[in-house]
């Protein structure tokens, strides 16, 4: 079966589904067979909606998101984690790497399996799975080493995500959409969506608070919306607390974190002005020097679009395995489609990560002479 991707092609399948049931299921049953072959099959995602019966039935469910998940990929697979227990599901987070100490905190978290600490019992886990969700990813690259084992998973994968150009023939079912403030406020339509917002507990308010809030860098991005608000008002009437989350997330770092930034700002730091650029680059020594751990230095990129007019912000990390770039931006730069061509990565229109194998400073100058041809557009 040779589909081909295209919204109007989507819309007129989701019709005939809407119009023959009988059509619906031969064609989901052809998906589920034909997915346990590797990679290039082309599934075909079709509406979450129509998923949510399945919710009736208990399940073997498995939740996983990207690697070195962050406060919406943490707090959204929690917050889900939650919802299907409440449902009684029978339900395992796996994340693919180890995650930010300043989550450790959350309800649910000490579930959660690291698949690198333990490959042997992820793999079993995922064989005997009925449905994997897949959350704040859209490409199963995004999930690292996990990726071959979900890619030849037999069973129903069910995606829920916000970033762009989703990879929606690895998927059965799904919702992506970009114009979402974070995978918290998707997993929260999904649970009202599904005729279940009586189930709202504490634990899921505040897992999916966590991650509506750092990714909405705390309700100020223009992702915010009218809707995001509402979310937050019915999260309080169920018992949320939102300062301990606050403290939990942003107050809550060694002294360590504080000097490296201050070294960072002061040394590591550079303005390009005549492309209102502004960029950090971190050695592994430096790393080491400050003992910086995974998590420390997220939100650093942010504080070089604190200076006036700086349309473009980047940060280069030298991880053990690669440089990895945040890249960030104000208004009409679409650092997607920047990361996306010339740096290995993708995201959001605002904000996005990309990788190289060069060392520090050859990635640094990469990157100085790359935005020589967006001049125009950064001013
Ligand atoms: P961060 O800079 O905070 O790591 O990531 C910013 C946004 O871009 C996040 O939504 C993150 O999921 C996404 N992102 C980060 N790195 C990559 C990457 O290498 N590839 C893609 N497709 N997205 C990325
Ligand atoms: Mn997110």
């Amino acid at each position: 079966m040779k589909l081909v991707r295209s919204n109007n092609f989507h819309n007129l399948f989701y019709f005939l589904i809407e119009q023959s049931q009988i059509l619906y299921s031969a064609v989901a049953q052809n998906i589920c067979t034909i997915s346990s072959f590797p990679l290039h099959l082309h599934t075909f995602m079709q509406a979450i909606d129509l998923f949510f019966k399945q919710l009736n039935q208990p399940k073997k469910v498995i939740i996983t998101t990207h690697q070195k998940p962050d406060g919406d990929a943490m707090g959204s697979s929690l917050g889900l984690y939650h919802f299907l227990v409440e449902l009684g599901h029978s339900v395992q987070v796996i994340s693919p790497t180890n995650w930010a100490n300043f989550l450790d905190w959350m309800p649910g978290i000490e579930q959660v399996i690291d698949y690198e600490m333990n490959k042997e019992k992820c793999k079993q886990l995922i064989a005997s799975a009925d449905v994997i969700f897949c959350l704040d990813f859209n490409t199963l690259h995004r999930t690292k080493n996990l990726e071959p084992l979900l890619e030849n998973a037999t069973c129903t994968r069910v995606l829920i995500d916000h970033h762009q150009q989703p990879q929606t023939e690895m998927f059965h079912f799904g919702v992506s959409n970009t114009k979402k403030s974070s995978t918290c406020e998707m997993v929260y339509d999904f649970i009202v969506d599904s005729g279940h917002q009586s189930t709202l507990n504490i634990n899921m308010a505040t897992c999916l608070y966590t991650g509506l809030m750092t990714d909405t860098g705390s309700f100020r991005f223009p992702s915010t919306t009218a809707s995001v608000h509402r979310m937050v008002a019915n999260l309080k009437d169920v018992g949320l607390l939102h300062t301990p989350i606050h403290d939990n997330i942003y107050d809550n770092f060694l002294e360590n974190r504080l000097r490296f930034i201050g070294f960072v700002l002061n040394n590591r730091m550079e303005v390009l002005y005549q492309y209102n650029t502004a960029i950090m680059y971190v050695y592994k020594n430096d790393l080491l020097k400050f003992n910086i751990k995974t998590g420390d230095t997220e939100g650093l990129v942010n504080y070089l679009l604190t200076i006036q007019g700086i349309k473009l912000a980047a940060i280069v990390i030298d991880r053990d395995e690669e440089r990895k770039w945040s890249f960030r931006s104000k208004g009409n730069f679409d650092v997607n489609t920047f990361a996306r061509l010339h740096f290995e990565g993708g995201g959001h229109f605002n904000a996005a990560g990309g990788r190289s194998d060069e060392g520090v400073d050859a990635t640094v100058q990469k990157f100085k002479k790359t935005i020589q041809q967006y001049e125009s557009q950064l001013q």
